[in-house]
């Protein structure tokens, strides 16, 4: 079967005051479809550049990456705009919502890109926002929800458009812990129901929830191995 995503050799370069910073370093990486990834690693270690370049959010400066088959070298910068808005689901730490705006509101904007009409977007947002156990919240703006209720409006913005993978960065960098493990309670049960999570963490115990530990080092992978005794959310047994 084709990977989901393969990326060989790997780099992006940043030039900093006449330097050049190497913030991945050629990584070559297979993730199949359904795999749960935890990328590792300290801060500076490249971790969020390769998640922004797997996302087509950001352009390699060399190496190759291939997105379900496709090489993204021969897309033109709309044809990576369709794979970003249509197969890949971002969450980030700081959830990114817009504020005064409805939780369903926030939740249909990726939809209007998909040139979804209104009620059917509303409708789409509406039952992803009821999946997330937030039925009861959809009017609200994101100033009048919590932390990891803000979290899972991102997180049923990232699935509205039904996208192939999650890819979260640092998702509950900013909770508690306990709600972090909501949150990872939500991506198991995502992951189980068949879409792929690729998941930034610097925190070990985050980690063991992902079914896979990939560790990051000066932009360079040094280590890739299945978690032991993967940690399991109450949700899922
Ligand atoms: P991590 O997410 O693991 O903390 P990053 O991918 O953010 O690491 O950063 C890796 C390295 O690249 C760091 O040295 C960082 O300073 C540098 N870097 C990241 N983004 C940029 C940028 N837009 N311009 C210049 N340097 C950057
Ligand atoms: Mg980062």
């Amino acid at each position: 079967m084709t990977p989901l995503l393969e990326t060989r050799d790997l780099v992006k370069d940043f030039t900093i005051g006449g330097e050049i910073v190497h913030a991945v370093n050629g990584v070559s990486l297979t993730i199949e479809n359904g795999e749960f990834v935890a990328i590792m690693g300290t801060s500076g270690s490249g971790k969020s550049t390769f998640m922004n370049m797997i996302g087509c959010l950001d352009i390699p400066t060399s190496g190759t990456l291939m997105l379900d088959g496709v090489d993204t070298k021969t897309l033109s910068n709309d044809q990576l705009a369709e794979i970003r808005n249509q197969k890949i689901g971002f969450v980030f730490q700081q959830f990114n919502l817009l504020a005064r705006t409805s939780a369903l509101d926030n939740v249909a904007v990726p939809l209007i890109y998909a040139g979804v009409p209104r009620a059917e977007r509303l409708r789409l947002a509406e039952e992803k926002l009821v999946e997330m156990g937030l039925g009861d919240r959809l009017l609200n703006s994101p100033a009048k929800l919590s932390g990891g209720q803000q979290q899972r409006v991102a997180i049923a913005r990232a699935l509205v458009t039904k996208p192939l993978m999650l890819l979260a960065d640092e998702p509950t960098g900013a909770l508690d812990t306990q709600t972090s493990l909501d949150i990872m309670a939500v991506f198991q049960s995502l992951n189980e129901k068949g879409i792929t999570v690729i998941l930034v963490t610097h925190e070990p115990d985050i980690a063991e929830y992902a079914q896979r530990r990939v560790l990051f080092r000066d932009g360079k992978v040094i280590d890739d191995a299945l978690v032991k005794n993967r940690k399991r959310t109450l949700a899922n047994g």
